[in-house]
């Protein structure tokens, strides 16, 4: 199954087309990861496994490699196929989109989704992450009873780290994820479009650069405004 963007692509795009584009056809040129980006993915990890034990027996599908989401997706269909009841980080490609869910379960052969953050409230990127899961997932042609976020309760420094119930809430966004439907396709295509030209996009820069995250092609981006595009980035 072919896909060109994932849920992290799809995040980058909606914050800059022109970091979508560095991405695809300059990846080697990104910024360094600073130590306080690679603690959040950090913590990310760590409280999305915690998160698990919430609903546990499941199967990981998790890809041995960044590049093999296709195995993973293939594993899901066929694990769907045998009513599976718990799934760590199913994969689904539809419209050449990938995404893998923290967490599927079927209960009462209803199908429930749930993505785990490490944050006490649901942000706009979450929302929009949210938004482009529901919407792959569907398209995939599998119908979601419910998709919740699983965060963390905004007291969760004075719980006991052992009882992982204690630590973590859940809120449905599904009612968002339906209404952003068209706003979703949309920017996907506009994103395939851009990796399709393999045109850099003229991006300004601004407010954006760090909204929600520090852009991480802060320094070609600057080299791109210095010279002509064309030689550069041809
Ligand atoms: S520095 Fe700003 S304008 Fe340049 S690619 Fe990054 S987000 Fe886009």
């Amino acid at each position: 199954m072919k896909y060109v963007l994932s849920k992290s692509s799809y995040i980058r795009s909606l914050q800059c087309l022109k970091s979508l584009y560095f991405y695809k056809f300059n990846y080697k040129d990104r910024d360094p990861i600073s130590p306080e980006q690679q603690a959040k993915f950090d913590r990310g990890h760590t409280f999305g496994k915690l998160a698990q034990q919430l609903f546990p027996g499941g199967v990981d599908v998790s890809p041995a490699t960044p590049f093999e989401y296709d195995l993973s997706a293939q594993k899901t269909q066929s694990l769907m196929l045998k009513q599976q009841s718990v799934i760590y980080e199913a994969a689904f490609i539809a419209n050449e989109v990938v995404v893998a869910l923290d967490i599927l379960i079927r209960k009462s052969g209803l199908l429930h989704a749930f993505e785990v953050k490490s944050s006490v409230k649901i942000s706009q990127t979450i929302l929009n992450d949210a938004a482009l899961q529901y919407f792959i997932i569907t398209e995939a042609g599998y119908e979601l009873e419910d998709f919740s976020i699983i965060h963390l309760k905004p007291d969760y420094k004075e719980l006991p780290a052992d009882n992982v119930k204690a630590l973590f809430t859940e809120e449905s966004v599904k009612e968002w994820c339906i209404s952003q439907r068209t706003y979703v396709k949309e920017h996907i295509e506009a994103a395939k479009h851009i990796i399709q030209k393999k045109q850099m996009p003229s991006v300004e820069q601004g407010e954006h650069c760090n909204i929600p995250y520090p852009c991480d092609f802060k320094n070609i981006c600057n080299k791109s405004n210095s010279f002509d595009a064309g030689s550069l980035f041809g």
